[in-house]
C-alpha cells in the first residue's frame, strides 16, 4: 500500500504544479478555458488527497465486527469525491457564462504544451504503477489523466485559432466554448464516479472473469470434484467475496468432502491474495 501512496504523492505534486501554472497564466493571458483547466486540476488534487485518506482507512484488516474488512470505505470516499467533482463542474460552468469573450495571449501555447506533456507523462507513470501494484485507484487516476492530457491538446487549438478572430469573427468565442467543454468533462467525470461507486456499494456482480476462471481451474484439479458452478465475485474495496457451488463425486465420504472443503477455502485465500472471504455450497453428484 505504501507504494500506492508514494505514486499518489507524485500525482499530488504534479497537480499542484499544473494548477498554479494554469490559473496564474490563465489570468495574465486572459484565457477562461485555461483557468477552467486549472480549476479542473483542483478537483483532481482533491480526488488524490481523498484517495490517500480512503486507501489508508480501507486497508485496515478485517475483524470480528467487520468480517469483510473495510474495503467499502473506499467506495464511500470515492462517492463523496464524485459528488464534490460534479459541484465543481457546475460551479465552473456557471462562471464561464458570466464571462465576456476575449482573445487569449498567444504565449499561452507554451504553458499549455508544458501541462499537456506533464499530464501525459504523469498518467503513463500512474498506469505503470497501477498495473504493477494492482491498484484500481491508480489505474482510474491514470485514465483520468489521459483525458486531461487530451483536453490540454484541444486547448492548444483553442488558443491558436483564437488568434485569427479578426478573420473569422466567431473564433473569438472559442475560449468560452473551451471553458464550457472542460466544465462538461468535469461534470461527466464526477457522474461517472458516482455511478461506478453506487454499483459497487449496492454489490454489483464483478466482471473479473479472469479471477473466476483461475479459481475454477484450480478447484477442478481435484479429481473428486466434478463441477464448479455459479461463481459470483462481490467486491469489497480491493478484495473479493467469492461464492460458488462445487459438485463432488458421489463416492466420496462426507468427512473427506468436508476436509477438502476446508483445504480449498484456505488454499484459495492463500493462492489468490485478493480473495477475502469464500462461501461455498457442497453438492454430491446425483443430487438435484
Ligand atoms: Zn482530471
Amino acid at each position: 500500500m505504501n507504494k500506492v501512496k508514494d505514486s499518489l504523492l507524485v500525482s499530488i505534486v504534479v497537480n499542484i504544479f499544473i494548477i498554479v501554472m494554469e490559473i496564474v497564466a490563465g489570468f495574465i493571458g486572459n484565457s477562461i478555458s485555461l483557468i477552467s483547466s486549472g480549476i479542473h486540476g483542483v478537483s483532481d488534487l482533491i480526488t488524490d488527497i481523498f484517495s490517500l485518506i480512503g486507501s489508508h482507512f480501507s486497508s485496515k484488516p478485517a475483524n470480528k465486527d467487520y468480517p469483510f474488512g473495510y474495503g467499502k470505505a473506499d467506495n464511500i470516499f470515492s462517492m463523496v469525491i464524485g459528488i464534490f467533482i460534479v459541484f465543481i463542474g457546475f460551479f465552473m460552468l456557471k462562471s464561464v457564462f458570466g464571462e465576456t469573450a476575449t482573445i487569449p495571449s498567444v504565449w499561452l501555447v507554451v504553458v499549455i504544451f508544458i501541462s499537456m506533456l506533464v499530464r501525459y507523462i504523469c498518467s503513463n507513470y500512474l498506469m505503470h504503477c497501477g498495473l504493477k501494484y494492482n491498484s484500481e485507484i491508480l489505474i482510474s487516476n491514470a485514465k483520468e489523466g489521459k483525458i486531461d492530457a487530451l483536453s490540454s491538446f484541444f486547448l492548444l487549438f483553442v488558443i491558436i485559432l483564437s488568434q485569427f478572430s479578426n478573420d473569422v469573427s466567431w473564433f473569438k468565442y472559442l475560449d468560452l466554448v473551451g471553458g464550457i467543454l472542460i466544465s462538461v468533462i468535469v461534470i461527466y467525470v464526477g457522474f461517472n464516479i458516482i455511478h461506478h461507486e453506487f454499483g459497487e456499494l449496492i454489490g454489483r456482480q464483478e466482471k473479473n472473469t479472469h479471477l473466476a476462471r483461475n479459481i475454477k481451474n484450480y478447484i477442478l484439479k481435484d479429481k473428486d470434484i466434478k463441477k464448479v458452478e455459479n461463481i459470483n465475485l462481490l467486491k469489497f474495496g480491493s478484495t473479493y467475496l467469492v461464492i460458488f457451488a462445487i459438485y463432488f463425486n458421489k463416492n466420496i465420504s462426507l468427512k473427506a468432502a468436508d476436509l477438502k472443503r476446508n483445504f480449498l477455502e484456505d488454499s484459495i485465500k492463500k493462492k489468490y491474495k485478493s480473495v477475502n472471504t469464500i462461501i461455498l455450497k457442497m453438492h454430491f453428484e446425483g443430487d438435484d
